[in-house]
């Protein structure tokens, strides 16, 4: 069903509005159910828009998850924001920081090279003020560091193992390309623990940021050149997996929903693609997953980004990491982290995000352990961010628990 079709499900039952992290916090927000379906019927073409408000909706997704209808509500508001986009609802000013915002790519590919310039740029208190009195980035927010080396600089390096089992094409994403290697390093080193030969083609950022700031035209470039560079690997039927969990529900679902990518190769490129953890837990099924795990004695909280509910997999992660001798999981139950991708970057919803996020980092705080652990790259900087404790992604304990040598904090626990 199209999503707009989805709104005459509503019932207007009130679910959706007391379950939403975002109302919650905010009298900004009036709340799914006014956001989604009743103002989506009065969204015309050629009238004026209803409010601005939708633009407060995070995207987490926690409506869609509770809605007993079926209501795609976070993907009628992110229509909404396009809209409210095409129609020149945002000033020049908010334009220009959410595309820079959302340029993740340009901004690893500026920012990388020069690396330790840039981190100090992005560090320095005064820079970080006048980034926000000027463009409206909050000055506190959780940037990432650029890394010294790209993860495609290493992998032309490695030497890859044999590869029983056939051939598997990794989509990096740009967190790991620009910012965290170390997770790309790992995704390699536990899929050839597992027998696969991995191959990473040519690709783009997968255009989330760009869809959930309501620019839908420059997401539909990058959807259309990583459909292109994929789409032979999944005519062979070679799996394509990915450790964000935000680009591989962009190459399954979100791209081709909010853009009407409904032809035959995006379709193919979404039904071969999978979040590794899925990946390696359908493994897991068939018996096919090297269990051969060493113990690693941890304490930590593992939180699932919201994407995965839109994924509708359940939470593979935290199956896996139960399959690790001596690591103690404390699953959060947390809605959100706040972050939301760019949304807790801006001025305007800094606050919200860290309100958002308070009962995860309480809980963080609370379990004690050195680390959290979470598959979403703007969640890890935001959960490090709130509660003070470093964050890896799953994939980085299993690749330990194969007697890979740890890398990054892990390398600081003595494990
Ligand atoms: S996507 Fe999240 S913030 Fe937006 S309406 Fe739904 S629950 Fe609220
Ligand atoms: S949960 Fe679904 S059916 Fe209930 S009010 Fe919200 S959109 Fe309508």
């Amino acid at each position: 069903m199209f999503v707009e079709q989805t709104l005459d499900n509503c019932i207007k039952c009130n679910i959706c509005v007391t379950e939403c992290p975002v109302a919650a916090v905010t009298d900004k927000f009036p709340g799914p159910k006014y956001e989604g379906p009743q103002a989506a019927r009065f969204r015309q073409p050629n009238q004026p828009l209803t409010d601005a408000s939708v633009d407060y909706c995070s995207g987490c997704r926690v409506c869609n998850m509770v809605c007993p209808t079926g209501v795609r509500i976070a993907e009628i508001n992110a229509r909404a924001r396009a809209d409210m986009v095409r129609k020149g609802a945002f000033g020049w000013r908010a334009r220009l920081r959410n595309n820079l915002l959302a340029r993740s790519e340009l901004l690893g590919k500026i920012g990388q090279p020069i690396a330790p310039l840039a981190n100090a740029l992005l560090q320095n208190p005064l820079g970080r003020l006048a980034a926000e009195l000027t463009l409206g980035i909050a000055r506190h927010a959780p940037l990432p560091a650029f890394s010294r080396e790209r993860f495609t600089a290493w992998y032309r390096a490695h030497q890859a193992t044999s590869a029983p089992k056939g051939k598997v094409v990794y989509f990096h994403g740009c967190s790991t390309e620009y910012y965290e290697p170390r997770v790309g390093r790992a995704a390699v080193r536990v899929l050839e623990a597992n027998g696969f030969e991995v191959i990473i083609p040519p690709q783009n950022c997968c255009g989330l940021p760009l869809l959930s700031n309501g620019e839908f035209d420059a997401a539909r470039g990058y959807h259309r050149r990583n459909v292109n560079s994929l789409v032979e690997y999944a005519r062979q039927g070679i799996p394509i997996v990915g450790t964000s969990t935000s680009c591989t529900l962009t190459l399954k679902e979100e791209a081709p929903e909010l853009l009407d990518a409904f032809d035959e190769e995006s379709r193919l490129v979404a039904e071969q693609t999978f979040d590794l953890s899925e990946f390696l837990l359908n493994l897991h099924a068939r018996g096919e997953l090297n269990t051969e795990f060493r113990p690693i004695t941890l304490r930590a909280v593992y939180h699932p980004p919201c994407q995965y509910r839109a994924h509708r997999v359940g939470r593979p992660s935290l199956e896996l990491l139960r399959l690790i001798p001596g690591l103690d999981i404390v699953e959060s139950q947390a809605a959100c982290c706040g972050i939301a991708g760019t949304y807790g970057f801006k001025a305007e919803k800094y606050e919200i995000a860290m309100q958002v996020g308070q009962p995860l980092f309480d809980l963080v705080r609370a379990t004690g352990g050195p680390i959290a652990i979470c598959d979403s790259e703007t969640c890890r900087w935001q959960i490090t961010h709130g509660s003070g404790v470093p964050s890896v992604h799953p994939i980085e304990l299993l690749a330990l628990a194969y007697g890979y040598e740890p890398e990054g904090v892990l390398s600081q626990l003595n494990l």
